[in-house]
């Protein structure tokens, strides 16, 4: 048996062509039109293509795009400042501001600048304490998140009473997902650098996230037969014959993987394009809360 791919490029694709038209017809219709703020502090070449990729989907969308970079020596007062006048900005409706930030600055103050309802990256403790909260709706639901849960329903409507693994507890990933499969009546085992017997915990899955950053941590043999697996980790390896001297793989071993998986995402061309388009989706969102 081989597994069926699970193209997050493809799906990304139609996500994002479903949003370009919905802000064609509101051009049309004369009505608002969604903003992105996106805010880069210093020089990290991996954000800057980040942030660089972000702007060229909100062009090929129709989103207006607002680009601000901050000196890498910046103060948390001159960013806190700037969030705030974009908070204030109506044409403005979410604001991502680039993470990792340099040293200086504290991460989480940042983030709870940022008003929450502008939250596009969904990471505000309001809207992570309303995803948290069974019978609440947050805003915004955190965009690596959202994106996995689709490739999941892409294959399988419907997961509930499924056993499922998420390998990694980050706010940004792993602690968000296992709340979302949760919310889908899925049971999450949450797993992290401390778990003992990993192989057994997934081999009792039916969905296996891995979101490590560890390559290959997920052996293809700890895949149950006919099991989604969702593989979110970027790891770079060199590579001489790739243009840029490396590859991206990810934290499962795929090769071996594919043959027990009854559906598996690719590294690359998997979570990643999905994150963006669900960040591209949340901005559209985010126009219903000026
Ligand atoms: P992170 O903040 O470093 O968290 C990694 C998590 O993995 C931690 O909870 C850690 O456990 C756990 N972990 C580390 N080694 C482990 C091991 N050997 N066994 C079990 N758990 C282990 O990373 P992140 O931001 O969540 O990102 C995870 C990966 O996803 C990275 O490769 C990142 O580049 C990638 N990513 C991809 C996208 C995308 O759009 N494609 C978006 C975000 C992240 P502890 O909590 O115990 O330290």
């Amino acid at each position: 048996m081989t597994a069926a791919i699970i193209n997050g490029k493809e799906l990304a694709s139609s996500i994002k062509e479903d949003i370009r038209k919905t802000i064609a017809e509101r051009k049309e219709k004369n009505l608002q039109i969604p903003g992105l703020a996106t805010v880069l502090v210093g020089n990290d070449p991996a954000s800057r293509t980040y942030v660089a990729n972000k702007i060229k989907t909100t062009a090929a969308l129709g989103i207006r795009s607002f680009s601000y970079e901050l000196d890498e020596n910046c103060t948390q007062d001159e960013l806190e400042s700037l969030i705030a006048e974009l908070n204030g900005n109506p044409e403005v409706h979410g604001i991502l501001v680039q993470l990792p930030l340099p040293e200086q600055l504290s991460e989480e103050r940042v983030l709870l600048a940022i008003s929450p309802k502008k939250d596009v990256d969904g990471m505000h403790p309001y809207n992570a304490g309303l995803l948290a909260r069974k019978f609440s709706e947050p805003l915004f639901y955190p965009c690596t998140p959202s994106g996995i849960i689709r490739m999941i329903n892409s294959v399988c409507p419907d997961i509930s009473g499924m056993n499922a693994v998420v390998i990694g507890r980050s706010p940004i990933v792993g602690m968000p997902t296992a709340m979302m499969l949760s919310r889908c009546n899925a049971t999450p085992t949450i797993c992290h650098s401390c778990t003992k017997n990993l192989d057994q915990i997934c081999r009792n899955a039916y969905i296996v996230l891995a979101a490590a950053g560890c390559l290959c941590l997920v052996n293809g043999s700890w895949i149950k037969p006919g099991a989604i697996v969702i593989d979110v980790g970027i790891n770079h390896i060199p590579d001489p014959d790739a243009p840029r001297g490396y590859r991206l793989v990810g934290d499962v071993e795929f090769d071996e993987a594919v043959k027990n998986a009854g559906a598996i995402s690719p590294v690359p061309g998997g979570v990643g394009p999905m994150t963006i388009a669900m960040l591209m989706y949340n901005t559209l969102q985010a126009v219903q809360y000026a």
